[in-house]
């Protein structure tokens, strides 16, 4: 019998991830391919079946010797890890709950976990990145969308189905936003990357700018130029995101929590707003006696496929 072998996957709306690691962490195959358009899942089914089919030929051929012993992968949506089941996946467009982990089974023979990426990434943070160490900590990503993961006890916390963490869905104003999941005024929908810019258009007519497009960067551009309108756009985020992230402290008690996401990663100065809003806003002793961490995210852009790869190895539960 050869050595055991470990799949980990990120399916993301543009890419997809695949890695095939050893048992002791070594990575012995590293593709990233397009996700397929229209994405539908038989279609990704398709071509991670046939990436893992034709490398582990190769592999199987090769001195190293080897089978896939166990498929984690890791997608945005609401996704139920115990029976495989995506429930919703707005960036694959998949509105329709989807059988991801009886799919690959069936083609590949081998056990599958399918974990929301989100969960994962607070998992691959606490054992191979910015949370070490840490048995209650909290995971928020904030970038096109807003996602979370809660690693609670020294465990993943998943809730009852699979869909505890997804903090970019609760609820922040009343004003009627739509939101990809088919609720309305969830915190992404004004406080995300995508957010600013959507509430930036509702300003100004994009086609009377000079360069004729509305970005994240284009309202924070206008923000740190001083223009009045995109510092409110900038200002109401930072204080909506610090508020959720602060009942979240209060709620949960956690020694670190990590935030990643492009927003976070490219504005120091609105995340130290943000930092600043927890810090004033949650429980004292949530933040001074349990001497809260709040640190930036370590693996980005990898922290999904390494959580799955601990949850799928048995390093974590
Ligand atoms: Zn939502």
């Amino acid at each position: 019998m050869g050595k055991e072998l470990y799949w980990a996957v990120d399916i993301g709306g543009t890419k997809i991830l695949l890695l095939m690691v050893d048992i002791s962490g070594r990575v012995m195959f590293r593709k990233k391919i397009k996700t397929p358009r229209p994405s539908e899942p038989e279609k990704v089914v398709e071509v991670i079946v046939q990436t893992i089919t034709e490398y582990s030929k190769t592999v199987k051929a090769g001195a190293t010797g080897g089978s896939p012993a166990v498929l984690g992968i890791c997608t945005a949506g609401f996704v139920d890890s115990l029976s495989g089941l995506v429930y919703q996946s707005p960036n694959l467009e998949w509105h329709q709950p989807v059988h991801l982990g009886s799919m690959l089974k069936e083609k590949l023979d081998c056990p599958v976990l399918i974990e929301n990426d989100t969960n994962a990434a607070v998992v691959g943070e606490v054992h191979y990145g910015a949370a070490r160490g840490h048995a209650n900590a909290v995971y928020v990503t904030l970038s096109t969308g807003i996602g979370g993961g809660l690693y609670l006890n020294g465990r993943l916390f998943r809730g009852t189905d699979g869909f505890a963490g997804e903090i970019g869905h609760t609820k922040a104003f009343g004003k009627g936003r739509p939101c990809k999941c088919g609720g309305t005024d969830c915190l992404e929908t004004w406080a995300s990357g995508s957010a600013l810019a959507a509430s930036a258009r509702e300003i100004w007519d994009e086609k009377e700018l000079n360069d004729g497009h509305i970005s994240t960067a284009w309202v924070f551009e206008q923000a740190d130029q001083g223009n009045t309108l995109a510092q409110k756009i900038v200002d109401h985020a930072a204080a909506s995101i610090g508020l959720e992230l602060s009942n979240l402290v209060t709620l949960l008690n956690p020694s670190c929590l990590v935030i990643g996401g492009g927003v976070a990663a490219n504005r120091e100065d609105f995340m130290n707003r943000v930092v600043e809003n927890i810090r004033e806003q949650a429980i004292k002793p949530a933040v001074e006696t349990t001497a809260l961490e709040i640190k930036a995210a370590a693996l980005e852009p990898e922290a999904g496929i390494w959580g799955i790869y601990s949850l799928i190895t048995g390093r974590a539960e």
